[in-house]
C-alpha cells in the first residue's frame, strides 16, 4: 500500500513525498523534525509543493516546538528529594481548598518521570500522579496542576462543572495554567 518515498523541497521547506492510498494530501511533522507529506498518486507533485510551502510557517513553528520540547526532555527531572519538597509546599496551599469536600481524606500522591502528562488523577486507587518535571515549574503553575487533579475526584473529565470548581477554588488559574505553558 506504501509507495516509495521521495525528497522534495518547496518554499524553503525540504519534505518527504509518500504516496498512499488516502484522501487527501496530509502534512505531519515527524519528531526529528522531518516534514513528512503522504498524498494520493492523482495528486500532481506541484499542486502538492504548493500545499506544503503554503504551510511553511507551520513547519517552521512546529519545528521549534519540537526542538524546545526535545531541549526540555534532554534536561534531568528535579531528584527525589526536590520533587518531595516543591510538591508538600503546593500541596499546603492546594490541600486546604479541597480538604473539607475530600472529608480530610487525603488522597496518596505520587511522582513519576512522565514525560506528556504533569499529572494523572487515579479516583479508583485514591491517588495524585505528578511528573517529576512539574517540580522545575513556577510554584503557582505546581499548585495549578496539584489542584487540577484534586477536581478531578469530583469531575473525571473537562466539562463545565469541571472549570467551574476550578474557577471557584482557584479564580486565576487560567493565569497559572499559561505560566505552564510557556515553559514547555
Ligand atoms: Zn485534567
Amino acid at each position: 500500500m506504501c509507495g516509495k518515498q521521495q525528497v522534495r523541497m518547496a518554499g524553503g521547506v525540504e519534505y518527504i513525498l509518500q504516496r498512499k492510498k488516502v484522501k487527501r494530501i496530509n502534512l505531519r511533522l515527524r519528531p526529528d523534525g522531518t516534514a513528512a507529506v503522504s498524498a494520493p498518486s492523482r495528486v500532481p507533485a506541484e499542486q502538492i509543493d504548493r500545499f506544503v510551502a503554503s504551510h511553511a510557517e507551520w513547519v517552521s513553528r512546529a519545528r521549534e516546538k519540537a526542538a524546545r520540547r526535545a531541549a526540555a526532555l534532554a534536561v534531568p527531572p528535579p531528584d527525589a528529594a526536590r520533587c518531595r519538597a516543591v510538591f508538600a509546599a503546593a500541596d499546603a496551599v492546594v490541600w486546604p481548598l479541597v480538604a473539607e469536600a475530600l472529608d480530610g481524606r487525603r488522597p496518596e500522591i505520587r511522582v513519576r518521570d512522565m514525560k506528556t502528562r504533569w499529572g494523572v488523577c487515579s479516583p479508583a486507587q485514591y491517588r495524585i500522579t505528578l511528573a517529576s518535571r512539574l517540580a522545575a515549574q513556577p510554584p503557582a503553575a505546581v499548585e495549578y496542576v496539584l489542584l487540577h487533579e484534586y477536581v478531578h475526584f469530583f469531575h473525571p473529565d473537562h466539562q463545565a462543572g469541571f472549570w467551574g470548581m476550578m474557577a471557584r477554588l482557584m479564580p486565576d488559574y487560567a493565569q497559572r495554567r499559561a505560566l505552564l505553558r510557556q515553559s514547555v
